[in-house]
């Protein structure tokens, strides 16, 4: 299960949907060797049967920083970050004066503040760098990084992020990149909820729906998130690249953000309840161009929820 670790070893912690690709391109296009931490070790042993030698599986985050010189984290949820950091054997536990900290996920500027002071008073250094992209851009190294905290720590890991993402913006203090990344997901959450509507009432208006996708497509309204998930969804096939419940954060994070700066936001608040009527019906773990289960299959619910399974759904 362990090998030996050279020099260049870099942590990760994290590996869901988004950190899985994200750990592979930096094996793959990086000399590191990789010390990694994941709740579910058995993803953890995979990575580290595919790439042999290369990879340390710990058991615990401290383990991973204690180790590492620069660590990344990918988890999911306010939730998850508490428990991993603040936990007995986590991640604050191994910070000392030789850490660095890379935070990719999606939270909140409040959040990342925490923890950069956190990791700060222990005389390490933080960035945060949330991504844009999905499960398809982590796996093919295109992600877009928003990053703010310690610009030399930006410019040391430059590279780690160019094999992992295609574009990087480095946007003052901490907080700044999260607020950035919240205000992409309220943008893309707002369209996915409207094309959703669309799709209803083309459908409730009786029109044909692959045309409508066609026309969508052919005019100023093109999208690649539109062309990417419409069919699938005209289909009520919902593999998850993105969590229906991870865009509902992300959606609340933005109207949480817009009601701190007093900043109306009538159409995403409109748009984040229809992300919680599709969580309600059982479609926390779908890909989240389930809100058509909302607005477009609402006649086709079983007891009351939305008829379950992966893909082809009556
Ligand atoms: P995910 O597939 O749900 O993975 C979540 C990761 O967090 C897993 O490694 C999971 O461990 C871990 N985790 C969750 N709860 C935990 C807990 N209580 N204790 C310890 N570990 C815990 O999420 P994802 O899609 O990769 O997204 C990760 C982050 O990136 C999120 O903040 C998301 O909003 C953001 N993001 C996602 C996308 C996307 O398209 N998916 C795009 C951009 C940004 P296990 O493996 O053990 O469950």
């Amino acid at each position: 299960m362990t090998s030996t670790i050279d020099a260049g070893v870099c942590g990760f912690i994290g590996l869901g949907l988004m950190g899985m690709g994200m750990a592979k391109n930096l094996l793959k296009k990086r000399q590191h060797h990789l010390i990694i931490w994941n709740r579910d070790t058995g993803k953890a042993q995979d990575l580290a049967t595919a790439f042999p030698g290369r990879v340390t599986v710990a058991h615990t985050p401290k383990e991973v920083v204690s180790t590492a010189q620069v660590t990344f984290s990918m988890l999911s949820t306010l939730e998850a970050s508490a428990a991993v950091f603040e936990g007995p054997d986590g991640v604050l536990a191994g910070t000392g004066p030789s850490t660095a900290i890379v935070d990719c996920a999606t939270l909140t500027p409040e959040r990342m503040a925490e923890m950069a002071t956190q990791v700060e008073e222990k005389g390490a250094i933080f960035l945060e760098a949330p991504v844009s992209g999905s499960k398809g851009p982590a796996e093919q190294g295109t992600l877009i990084f928003m990053c703010a905290g310690d610009k030399a720590l930006y410019e040391r890991v430059a590279e780690d992020l160019d094999a992992m993402g295609k574009a990087r913006y480095f946007l003052g203090a901490v907080g700044a990149a999260s607020r950035m990344k919240i205000v992409v997901n309220m943008t893309m959450g707002g369209m996915l909820a409207c094309f959703s509507e669309g799709l209803g009432l083309a459908k409730a208006a009786d029109l044909p729906l692959e045309d409508l996708l066609e026309i969508l497509d052919g005019g100023a309204c093109a999208c690649p998130m539109f062309k990417l998930k419409g069919p699938h969804m005209l289909r009520r096939s919902y593999d998850a690249a993105f969590p229906l419940k991870h865009a509902q954060k992300d959606m609340r994070f933005a109207v949480e953000l817009g009601d701190k700066l007093a900043q109306p936001l009538p159409v995403s608040a409109a748009a984040n309840e229809v992300y919680k009527r599709a969580r309600q019906q059982g479609h926390e773990d779908d890909d989240f161009s389930a809100v058509a289960e909302v607005t477009v299959h609402h006649d086709k619910q079983v007891n009351g929820g939305a008829a379950k399974g992966k893909a082809g759904r009556a």
